[in-house]
């Protein structure tokens, strides 16, 4: 049996930042990566506009409070404000410390790190390296992976954790490569395994976002929480979804619907395109249902709204955005220096996940936890966005929370023994389950049964939802689950087989389904982004709480949690 004393399955930036942690507070402590793209492959790799700190290195008033502030003012009041203090709070440390180890942010005249607008952020905090920033951050830390000589297991499928006495003793993972499948045994085991974007059939999300760590989690009986909250980010490409950065508007895009109105001013007019992304995605789907989006052939009522950059001239594109022109020449043939870019919100960001205490361990229930079992980064809710997050926060979550849960980890994992696993049992296991799926006669393809889970989340819990659309999404999601255990595959080999993991991912991809309806439509309220067309207004008295929604497959039992109010108190939401 393979044995760590530290186990992380994600090596994106919230993985690799905590082994970053780990390795410089105790270098004797073993530590083992596990991913099941490379790590530099990861989703963080693609992540563009930006990292908030308060530098204050443009606008020097700024302060980690007023950071604070805007976070749960963008949050509608659901984050925990203990968790927003330390992500505020830490930010400039983090940045600095990313800057030491060589991360080559983009730079003011004066040689300091340049700092650019972003929605719901009241100053100019936003740090980037062009529109590339996850790659040049994400490229820094695997770096330090190697440095520290932390074992990377690049191309493992880990297939479920091991959960036992409510303490985490290992995993079982699946070696893409050839097939084989291993036990891990580890005195401490931490999840950054990311979002879940391919739930929804229109997302800025790589193809691995398929949600394993929170499924995982959740059908070794830890809760979710907050998983109705999902971010439709604004700007996807049209058609294909693909993110078009937020810094596009934070550089000074405008969005004009089919008249050439910039019809923010009729949603946010203080803070008109960088209005927090739940209220400008709802604006351009309104505009779009209202028959003001505009068509293929420019006339009105098509499904899509301009991002229009020509006023701010070709320099400005190819110095600030570079990476956005080439995405919309390159996918769709718009040359963003001549012509609007064609766009629509696309699902972008997992706001809930698998909860976590203020120092990265995860929650069994509403005031248990799980020993030696951790998460940090997009998969985890620790709840820095509640409802709804800013754009830029994401980075500083996985890189701050990264940091702390991986402190959190080496103190925590000197007391701990590895604990006795019952290796036989888990390989045969899990031999069985893949064993099952290669011999499976079925009667469905995993695409058509994935496209048809895409669709109906899409449909029944997208940017507007109801009870009723809601209910009848649940039922199909019944059906879809049914024809989840039918399909076949194509390729009963051991090598790269990856249809196998597809089977995998299509059966997480499920389970993560089931509760972001669940979680939905138990909240009869509109907050942040989930917005409820019976319930339109926000409801504190009845709904200021998290979501833990507890899975079975016999249904899902929700619970609340109360939120941590500490330095605000709920006010009502406008820009
Ligand atoms: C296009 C795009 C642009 C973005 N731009 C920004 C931005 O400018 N600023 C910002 O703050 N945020 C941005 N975000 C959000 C941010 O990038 C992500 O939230 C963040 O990078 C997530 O990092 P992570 O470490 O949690 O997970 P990821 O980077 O998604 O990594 C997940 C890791 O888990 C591994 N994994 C998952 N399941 C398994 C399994 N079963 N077995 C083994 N390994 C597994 C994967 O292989 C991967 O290594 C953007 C997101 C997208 C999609």
């Amino acid at each position: 049996m393979l044995q760590h004393d530290v186990i992380i399955v994600g090596g994106g930036l919230a993985g690799s930042r905590a082994a970053v942690e780990i390795a410089r507070t105790d270098p004797k402590l073993d530590i083992a990566v596990v991913a099941k793209t490379h790590p530099i492959r990861s989703h963080s790799v693609a992540a563009q506009g930006g990292i908030a700190a308060t530098l204050k290195n443009v606008d020097s008033d700024d302060n980690w409070q007023a950071h604070a502030f805007d976070t749960v003012k963008g949050s509608d009041y659901l984050a925990d404000q203990d968790a927003v203090a330390l992500l505020t709070q830490e930010a400039p440390n983090v940045v600095i410390d990313l800057e030491h180890m060589g991360v080559l942010f983009s730079r003011l005249e004066d040689g300091r790190i340049a700092q650019r607008a972003f929605g719901g952020h009241s100053y100019r905090r936003t740090c980037y390296a062009a529109d590339k920033t996850g790659h040049a951050i994400l490229h820094e830390l695997v770096n330090n992976l190697r440095r520290y000589s932390v074992t990377i297991y690049d191309e493992w499928y880990v297939m479920r954790p091991i959960l036992e006495d409510g303490e985490a003793k290992g995993l079982v993972m699946y070696h893409i490569e050839d097939g084989h499948i291993e036990v891990v045994r580890s005195r401490a085991v931490m999840f950054a395994t990311g979002g879940y974007g391919r739930v929804f059939n229109t997302t800025s999300n790589d193809f691995a976002s398929t949600g394993d760590g929170l499924a995982m989690a959740a059908l070794a009986g830890i809760p979710l929480e907050d998983m109705e909250f999902v971010q439709f980010h604004p700007t996807g490409l049209y058609p294909v979804g693909v993110l078009i950065s937020e810094a596009v508007r934070g550089e000074g895009a405008y969005l004009r619907n089919a008249n050439g109105d910039r019809f923010m001013e009729n949603y946010a007019p203080s803070k008109m395109e960088l209005a927090p992304r739940d209220i400008t995605s709802r604006a351009i789907a309104t505009e779009i249902r209202q028959g003001r989006g505009v068509g293929s052939d420019g006339s009105a009522g098509g499904p899509f709204v301009h991002l229009d950059l020509r006023h701010m001239g070709r320099d400005k594109i190819m110095s600030r955005v570079p990476f956005c022109w080439e995405e919309a020449h390159r996918l769709v043939g718009v040359d963003a220096v001549n012509e609007p870019m064609p766009v629509r919100p696309t699902a972008h960001y997992s706001m809930g996940g698998i909860p976590t205490n203020p120092r990265g361990q995860v929650r069994s229930s509403a005031d248990g936890l799980v020993e030696g079992f951790y998460a940090a980064g997009e998969c985890a809710c620790v709840s820095v966005h509640g409802a709804n997050r800013l754009g830029s926060n994401s980075l500083l979550e996985c890189v701050v929370y990264g940091k702390i849960t991986g402190a959190s980890v080496a103190q925590d994992v000197q007391k701990r023994k590895f604990s006795d696993v019952d290796e036989g049992k888990y390989l045969e296991e899990a031999k069985q389950q893949v064993r099952e799926l290669l011999d499976r006669s079925g009667k469905y393809r995993i695409q058509e049964v994935r496209q048809a889970l895409q669709d109906c989340m899409t449909e029944h819990c997208g940017v507007f939802r109801a009870e009723e659309l809601m209910q009848q999404g649940l039922v199909r999601l019944r059906e879809i689950e049914e024809q989840v255990q039918q399909v076949y595959l194509d390729d009963s080999g051991t090598l790269w087989n990856t249809e196998l993991v597809e089977a995998l991912e299509l059966s997480h991809l499920v389970v993560v389904a089931k509760t972001i309806l669940t979680s939905a439509l138990n909240r009869r309220e509109s907050r942040g982004a989930h917005f409820r067309e019976d319930y339109p207004t926000r409801d504190d008295e009845n709904f200021l709480n998290h979501t833990l929604a507890y899975y079975s497959p016999a249904g899902i039992d929700i619970a609340a949690m109360p939120v941590t109010l500490t330095m605000f108190e709920p006010q009502e939401r406008k820009y």
